[in-house]
């Protein structure tokens, strides 16, 4: 009997280690996309050098080396109440920055400004960078200005983040309006909307009020991006999309990158946070403190306890591919845009987790391969053409 045990121990260990290697390989030789990370503004701009292997942040290009990302969208954002040099120019500073550390590692990374280039780079052993415009305050109103960022690399425009623009609305803010007082898209917005598609930028309606939303399904000629959102159904947040808007989505052949958020993907994840902070620091945080606060004072035991369980980002893209169907769920990590990322995914090294996770949720590596990367390419292609 021991003997028996001993040898079955054996069995199971060397079929754990193979299975290990497996899913690493299976990761590797997938084109794995990631279309919204924040590490320019979030790191980048305060002089770290993400080509070397960083402590802070989520993101370096040795960890985006490690967690064989083929493809990186990198977010420019700007927010108007913070900065007062004037979003276009601060747009085109963050484009500086990371063609400075494009620069500094050619030999490791380089700017995609097609998918074209994308495979060229790629084929090359390097990570294509693509460039992507969190919030259409960047481009001041101005098409001239689209058009600008656009020859610069841009590939989407968020249309807004936050807040409202005189052209476009926000969840944020509208989604909690009566119907009749919500604004949406205007004259100059579809204007903007019929320059994107001519030009060949993905509309990302990310952030986007649900009014807007429905009215870019109206006006785009094609399909359109939701970078970094997930299900409203499982988590009620004005983030993520209701199945309404997936419904729409779906018949509009855009993609939905499904985001890391804990507070996106699970609905008890604030409530966590506030009694894992009151427990350690002996007083309830106060009404107005954030949630980036709150998680930094947590000791890295208590953030681990406050992160989602990576069950709740399956769960998210269990619904969304049920409801959008395979070819229309993909990845936008919101890495280095978020303080809290799920247990084992904790930063841009942990890419092949994901792999390992859905491979044992039942996914075929065909189906994999599409939402770690293939999906997102596809609506790129989609939108060039
Ligand atoms: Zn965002």
């Amino acid at each position: 009997m021991i003997k028996y045990i001993a040898a079955l121990t054996i069995a199971t260990s060397l079929s754990t280690s193979l299975w290990a290697q497996d899913y690493k390989q299976i990761h590797k030789d997938m084109i794995v996309v990631d279309g919204h990370n924040d590490v320019i503004i979030s790191s980048i701009l305060d002089g770290h050098d993400i080509g070397y292997l960083l402590k802070v942040g989520h993101t370096d290009i040795p960890r985006l080396i490690e967690g064989g990302v083929d493809v990186q969208v990198f977010a420019v954002w700007s927010d108007d109440k913070r900065w007062k040099i004037g979003a276009f120019k601060h747009a085109n500073d963050q484009i500086d920055a990371l063609e400075a550390v494009v620069n500094r590692n050619t030999d490791k990374i380089q700017i995609a400004k097609s998918y074209a280039d994308i495979q060229r780079i790629q084929a090359a052993g390097k990570i294509a960078a693509v460039i992507g415009i969190e919030g259409g305050n960047m481009i001041e109103e101005s098409v001239d200005n689209l058009e600008y960022l656009y020859n610069r690399g841009a590939r989407y425009l968020t249309l807004t983040w936050n807040y409202n623009l005189p052209w476009v609305t926000a969840a944020a803010v509208e989604d909690s309006k009566p119907e009749n007082e919500q604004q949406g898209l205007s004259k100059h917005g579809v204007e903007i909307i019929r320059k994107m598609n001519q030009l060949g930028m993905m509309v990302d309606l990310s952030h986007a009020s649900k009014k807007t939303f429905y009215d870019v399904m109206k006006v785009s000629k094609k399909p359109v991006l939701v970078s970094h959102s997930n299900a409203a159904a499982l988590t009620p947040h004005s983030r993520n999309l209701d199945d309404k808007q997936l419904k729409a989505l779906k018949k509009n052949k855009g993609v939905v990158g499904v985001n890391f958020y804990s507070a996106f993907l699970d609905s008890t994840y604030n409530s966590r946070l506030n009694t894992l902070y009151t427990v350690q620091l002996g007083v309830a945080p106060s009404e107005k403190m954030g949630s980036t606060a709150k998680y930094n004072k947590l000791t890295p035991e208590n953030q681990a306890k406050a992160d989602a369980p990576i069950e709740r980002l399956l769960e998210h893209i269990d619904y969304l591919v049920e409801k959008v169907g395979i070819d229309h769920v993909a990845i936008g990590s919101d890495y280095d845009g978020i303080e809290s990322a799920p247990v084992g995914l904790e930063d841009v090294s942990k890419f092949p987790v994901l792999t390992k996770a859905l491979l044992e949720r039942g996914y075929s590596k065909k189906d994999i391969s599409k939402i770690m990367g293939l999906n997102f390419l596809r609506i790129l292609k989609d939108n060039e053409g």
